[in-house]
């Protein structure tokens, strides 16, 4: 363990006389905008006398070793204890390990407070990862989980066959699913907040940072009325544009000085992984947001490219979309929104290209050796169901887990 970790671990400690009683800081496992996460051992209290005595009880109906929280201790009454005869000795006690999660002092109250009430409503789906407790010190709050074996997704995301995507996808649909059925927003969906244990073929949910519950700052968004009224609302505006731009003798339709009121919208995410919708600044998010976030890791796993998207603000991100999906697919797009898209950029075309042959190329496969397999056709029919510019037409998590993706593989 590097110096420095170790020099930072100690301060931690230091800090919190409650968590070193509790906890042996092993080593720092993550560290991102809003906190640094460490591997810690749990340290248990001493074994009581009569072992025989104590019901060892989990919370967890899988038993999965190290992924399984400390396990809650408690006294059987008297009148149900076991005859001698029947009593086993205790197994030695295996290590239990947690993550400790140290969120920034930076981050506001009200965010960190909204991270851990959205765990705790979360608590009894098995696809995320639990909350065991959380403490705070001064202004320093530092939240407990069971500690998830993992892969870093760079070592595998070039090897996976379309058999591996299919169990991560299912694992990662059935998290989802419970997240959304709770009516909330993960709003950070990408491979560094979903850990996934390859020899287990499972994978917990982390980091609710940015969640929210839907309807959190909402307000109608063109999106919401039906095609026609929403085209005679889109023209209405655009026309208001172009008269404002005549006046200011621009020849784009784009005003000098623009009267309108600016748009506010949640657009909290990592770039590369925001729908266009929170792009276009949509102020009526759904769920619909993480399912695109999803349909960009398969299109990763299928393309062998990671970062797949590369933007470095929602400008860039827009002209990568639009790319792949041409100009007159994301003119559309943003009319649904209220949005205008133009660009005089070249290589955007008007049709743009099918995801099949964004995954041919992006994955260098030589001609000769064909098109896609059977398993990964249906892969990318699936992708076309993410990767779904109309957040209405984008499948939902229950829809994607119906997919013949996993009803009927094609192998
Ligand atoms: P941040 O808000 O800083 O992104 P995360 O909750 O995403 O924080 O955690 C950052 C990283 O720490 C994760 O990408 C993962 O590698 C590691 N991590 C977080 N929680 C756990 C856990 N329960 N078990 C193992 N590793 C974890
Ligand atoms: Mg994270």
């Amino acid at each position: 363990v590097d110096e420095s970790v170790i020099e930072d671990m100690r301060k931690l400690e230091d800090s919190f006389r409650g968590i070193s009683r509790k906890y042996r800081l092993i080593n720092r496992i993550g560290e991102g905008t809003f906190s640094t996460v460490y591997k810690a051992e749990q340290l248990l209290p001493p074994e009581p006398e009569d072992d025989n005595d104590v019901l060892q009880e989990s919370r967890y109906p899988e038993d999965n070793d190290e992924n399984k929280p400390p396990t809650k201790r408690r006294k059987l009454s008297s009148s149900s204890q076991q005859s001698p005869e029947i009593r086993k000795p205790n197994p030695p006690r295996k290590p239990q390990y947690v993550a400790l999660k140290k969120i920034y002092v930076t981050s506001s109250p009200h965010r960190i407070q909204n991270e851990l009430e959205i765990l705790h409503a979360l608590r009894s789906s098995p696809h995320i990862c639990p909350l065991l407790t959380a403490f705070r010190h001064l202004d320093q709050v530092v939240a407990v989980l069971p500690y998830f074996r993992h892969l870093d997704f760079r070592l595998y995301y070039r090897d996976f066959l379309v058999s591996d995507m299919r169990d991560y996808f299912h694992s990662l649909f059935s998290a989802l699913h419970s997240v959304h059925r709770a009516g909330i927003l993960h709003r950070d969906i990408k491979p560094t907040n979903f850990l996934y244990d390859h020899s287990k073929r499972r994978g917990v949910l982390v980091d609710f940072g940015l969640a929210e519950k839907q309807g959190t700052d909402w307000q109608a968004c063109l999106c919401l009325e039906h095609r026609d009224d929403r085209r005679e609302r889109y023209m209405s505006s655009l026309a208001f544009a172009t008269q404002q731009a005549n006046g200011t003798g621009l020849s784009a339709g784009y005003p000098k000085h623009d009267s309108r009121p600016s748009r506010r919208a949640n657009r909290a995410g990592t770039r590369g992984f925001r729908a266009p919708e929170v792009l276009f600044k949509c102020t009526a998010q759904t769920t619909k947001i993480d399912i695109w976030s999803t349909g960009v890791i398969l299109l990763t796993l299928l393309a062998r490219r990671f970062p797949f998207f590369n933007s470095t603000d929602d400008v860039d991100a827009m002209i990568e979309i639009a790319s792949i999906f041409g100009r007159k697919r994301m003119k559309v797009c943003a009319a649904m929104h209220g949005s205008v898209f133009e660009t005089n950029i070249e290589t955007i075309g008007d049709k743009g290209f099918t995801l099949e042959r964004i995954v041919v190329w992006a994955s260098c496969r030589e001609k000769e050796q064909g098109p896609l397999s059977r398993a990964e056709g249906q892969a990318v029919a699936f992708l076309e169901g993410l990767l779904e510019l109309d957040p209405q037409k984008r499948l939902s998590a229950k829809e994607a887990l119906n997919h013949d993706f996993f009803v009927r593989p094609e192998l």
